[in-house]
């Protein structure tokens, strides 16, 4: 019974990867960039003239990580293919790898926690998305910045928000 709860912990996470990239890439909203190292395979908004609910849900995002697939909102050039936002999204994919279903499962529980104990007071310099462990990870892997103080939150010190 073991060895298929950690069959499922892995081929869940990778099916469903591969079908949302499925769901966007059939009406033509996302195109295929490459692959990007690392058994990982990326995509991207190429076309910015598409302009529906989920190109527009976009705003804000400069990627996404799943498992061995990651999206990009603008399409890097042949000298960006191992640049910072396809660093920080195969971390991602690489999370998701080493820790199968936990990885979002996890995720969403740890900015769920920093989002609650920021809401009490209890951390008020402590961003429930840039400070999300998973977050921190893949900004280091990234060579970005890791540590972001308040001031420099994308809505000011006020921002709990924990999606972005
Ligand atoms: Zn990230």
């Amino acid at each position: 019974m073991l060895w298929v709860l950690l069959l499922a912990n892995w081929l869940i996470p990778l099916i469903l990867s591969w079908l949302y990239v499925l769901f966007a890439w059939i009406p033509g909203w996302i195109h295929f960039y490459g692959y990007v190292g690392g058994l990982t395979w990326a995509f991207d908004l190429q076309d910015e003239t598409i302009d529906n609910w989920y190109t527009r849900a976009w705003a804000g995002w400069a990627g996404f990580g799943a498992m061995s697939v990651i999206l990009l909102r603008d399409r890097p050039s042949q000298d960006e293919r191992y640049g910072t936002t396809i660093a920080h999204e195969k971390r991602h994919s690489m999370q998701i790898w080493t820790l199968g279903l936990l990885q979002p499962i996890l995720y969403i529980t740890c900015s769920i926690f920093l989002f609650i104990t920021a809401k009490m007071g209890m951390t008020p310099h402590i961003h429930p998305y840039l400070d999300n462990p998973f977050e921190l990870d893949a900004r280091h892997a990234a060579g970005q910045k890791v540590d972001i103080p308040p001031d420099e939150w994308p809505r000011g010190p006020k921002d709990h928000w924990p999606w972005w």
